[in-house]
């Protein structure tokens, strides 16, 4: 059996159908900002306009990554009774890179069970205050936090992901979708700051992805929203959790997203980039205060503790990571690329809703994309994407040169123009 005649019978791709999968490609080599894939025996070098799923954004085949990797004493060790010297340095940069306050830092192995962690810290804090009947989370439509449980439950209502699940998930407070930059952000305020009113005693934090929502739709949104949410957080003695899964360490121009509104959580995730696109790893980052009201809580701990916490390869080749964001400059690579995707995408404006943030590109058309038009079209122009629902979009690696950034807006009005 050939590859991809074993895959097509027996591997789960993501959100995919096992009796009727679309197409998958093998990829034999990744170097730089390029993918090689297999194209039925014959080779094809592709840019990658995903990052991997935005993680990539050093690109591959990193020496500095490689040889950081190769550095290790040891890959893992238990994190019970144990710790070690990549955990403890990676915490400590984390903190000096976190807005000031985020000092206690919880190491998990993903996103998604890094939003679960940062949902079991909100609702345990409220009751080491003595607010145990405060079990709720308060959200924004269009959200997108991940596919475990807990994390579903605050993900979009309508986005398709949970809408069979009623009755399953916990039933979180929902206000409406906040607005794009230059919206009506008072009128959402108000209508936020109302449902909040209603809903005080029973929730424990207020959760979203700061000024980009993306999985739930790419939607960029202003960022003064997020100083309504802090001061409703504080009128209500609410916990305000910032997802910065997707928009941490750059990708949106400012180190944190939440920076461009000069606001800082009492929780902070943060993941996908943080393990350079090598290995899984996110973090829960919380202020001193957090922490001691979790600890308040009557198990006197947080009760949460994965296998592979503190993994030893994935801290190194994160602090590797974060080393390199600094010597190559992120602010002036994901600048340069947000000109780039700026000028290349602009011809679409007429036909579709373009929007860009920092090294984000997004068209938005009016009907579902055709996915498997839309990838070959992309393909044709040399370039990996991976649109879903009605959007093509691209987060490039921050390695992308001008000409690859060309190339792949090539690849997105390819695909607009296919899917
Ligand atoms: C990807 C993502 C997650 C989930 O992370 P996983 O590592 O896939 O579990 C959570 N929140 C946001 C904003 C994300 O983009």
């Amino acid at each position: 059996m050939t590859l991809l005649d074993y895959d097509r019978e027996h591997l789960w791709h993501p959100y995919a159908s096992m009796t009727d999968p679309a197409p998958v490609r093998v990829v034999t080599g990744a170097r730089g900002v390029h993918l090689t894939l297999d194209d039925g025996g014959r080779t094809r070098e592709v840019v990658d306009g995903m990052s991997s799923w935005w993680a990539a954004v050093h690109g591959y085949g990193v020496p500095e990554l490689d040889a950081a990797l190769r550095s290790v004493d040891f890959a893992h060790v238990m994190f019970g009774g144990l710790t070690h010297a990549p955990a403890v340095r990676l915490a400590e940069r984390l903190v000096a890179l976190a807005p000031a306050g985020l000092e206690r830092v919880f190491l998990a192995d993903s996103g998604s069970v890094s939003v679960e962690v940062a949902l079991k810290m909100a609702l345990q804090a409220q009751r080491g205050r003595g607010r145990a009947g405060r079990t709720r989370v308060l959200t924004v439509r269009g959200g997108y936090h991940g596919d475990t449980f807990g994390a579903m439950s605050v993900c979009d209502p309508d986005g398709g992901m949970h809408a069979m699940w009623t009755g399953v998930l916990a039933q979180q407070v929902f206000a409406p979708r906040p607005p794009a930059p230059g919206g009506d952000v008072a009128g959402w305020a108000a209508a936020f700051e109302a449902l909040a009113a209603a809903h005080a005693d029973e929730v424990a934090a207020i959760v979203v992805e700061p000024v980009l929502q993306g999985a739930g739709g790419m939607w960029v949104y202003d960022p003064a929203c997020l100083r309504t949410l802090r001061e409703t957080a504080d009128r209500h003695g609410f916990l305000l959790v910032l997802d910065e899964i997707a928009t941490g360490f750059g990708r949106t121009g400012e180190l944190w997203a939440a920076d461009h509104a000069g606001v800082v959580p009492d929780v902070m995730c943060v993941g996908k980039a943080l393990g350079a696109g090598y290995l899984t790893l996110a973090a829960v980052l919380c202020t001193a205060e957090v922490a001691a009201d979790v600890s308040a809580s009557e198990s006197g701990a947080l009760m949460h503790g994965p296998t592979f916490m503190g993994n030893a390869l994935a801290c190194t080749v994160a602090l590797a990571g974060l080393d390199l964001l600094e010597a190559r400059g992120w602010r002036d690579d994901v600048r340069r690329i947000e000109r780039g995707l700026a000028d290349g995408l602009a011809g679409l404006a007429g036909l579709a809703g373009v929007r860009t943030l920092g090294a984000v590109g997004v068209v938005q058309l009016d009907h579902p994309v055709d996915l498997v038009a839309a990838t070959d079209a992309a393909l044709a122009e040399g370039v990996w994407l991976r649109p879903f629902r009605d959007l093509v979009y691209t987060m490039p690696p921050y390695a992308c040169s001008d000409d690859d950034v060309a190339r792949i807006c090539a690849g997105v009005r390819a695909a607009v123009a296919a899917g």
